[in-house]
């Protein structure tokens, strides 16, 4: 394993949130825009950036990182991150950094996951945005310029256009893996406020499905799962097999429970019975929800009657 990266690959981030999340909107630059930088492990700010790490991960990245260090999903996300809040109240990750601020994964050689590095670091001092307008159906592609002071990559003389910049970092696989989940977030994001905050169920089933894909394998191949989904057996071992597709089929699944989007089949008579069992579910909660508002009522008249 390559700890090192090569001459002229920046190996490192960072300080950039995903553009869905951040409120600023900077000059937007688009794929022939040419710009001069280069990070190489000879130059002074060395590992600089991930020293003050602030990398925001996507789902693809969790799957390239748990197999390089060879450990599953879930013990990725407890070890290496913490919770963020992205637009419209989903759940987002973000590696964990040590009380001085440095990912975790950072040595004096470099990355140790480098080859395997998240989409924030590669495109690095590049930032991606995403963006949709209200009234098209597809979204948006634009990238802006990170200049940070520490590094000192911008004073290299090497030039690039972000299309070639991207090519070289691996970006483009990374981003079309990540394609429909940044479809989601900005659905979600446009139809959020609508809608109110998400339940705690959709919420995790979004975590799950994005982030945990070795969880979200068990879920896939459960007796509850595959009497309510129709698929092949064929299906069945490729999702047992294939990280990537089962990202994918998460994905799809997501914009079919997320959205209502019919992109998985069902058995027959599933939709049914999985209506018949939300409403039990529902009236169940309702009951609960009553029952603790009028404890919480009660609770009030008493500490009301003790005042007196
Ligand atoms: S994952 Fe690697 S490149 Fe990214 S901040 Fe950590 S050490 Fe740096
Ligand atoms: S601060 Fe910039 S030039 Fe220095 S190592 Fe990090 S990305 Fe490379």
């Amino acid at each position: 394993m390559s700890n090192t990266p090569p001459n002229d690959a920046p190996a490192l981030n960072i300080n950039a949130d995903l553009p869905f999340q951040n409120n600023t909107v900077p000059a937007m630059l688009e794929p022939d825009h040419s710009f001069c930088f280069s990070c190489h492990k000879g130059i002074s700010c060395f590992n600089d950036c991930c020293k003050q790490a602030d990398v925001t991960l996507t789902p693809y990245d969790i799957i390239r990182m748990k197999r390089k260090l060879g450990i599953d999903s879930s013990e990725f996300l407890k070890q290496y991150t913490v919770p963020v809040q992205l637009d419209a109240h989903l759940p987002g990750i973000k590696l964990k950094t040590s009380d001085a601020g440095a990912c975790l994964l950072v040595t004096e050689e470099g990355c140790s996951v480098y080859g395997d590095h998240p989409t924030a670091c590669r495109y690095y001092p590049i930032g991606l945005m995403n963006m949709k307008k209200q009234d098209e159906k597809d979204e948006e592609q634009h990238y802006f310029k990170v200049k940070e002071p520490h590094c000192k990559g911008h004073d290299e003389s090497k030039a690039q256009t972000i299309a070639e910049y991207r090519v070289a970092q691996g970006v483009p696989e990374y981003d079309d893996m990540n394609h429909s989940w940044y479809q989601i977030v900005l659905k979600k994001r446009s139809t959020g406020p609508t809608v109110g905050m998400p339940s705690d169920t959709s919420l995790q089933f979004f975590f799950m499905c994005s982030y945990d894909v070795d969880r979200f394998r068990r879920f896939v191949m459960s007796d509850s799962f595959k009497k309510t989904y129709d698929l092949t057996a064929d299906t069945y071992a490729m999702l047992a097999d294939s990280d990537e597709a089962l990202l994918r089929f998460g994905f799809d699944l997501q914009k079919q429970v997320l959205f209502a989007e019919d992109s998985i089949p069902l058995k027959a008579g599933a939709g049914e019975q999985r209506m018949r069992e939300r409403k039990e579910v529902w009236e169940l909660r309702q009951k609960a929800e009553i029952a603790r508002y009028q404890a919480e009522q009660e609770q009030r008249e008493r500490e009301v009657t003790d005042g007196d």
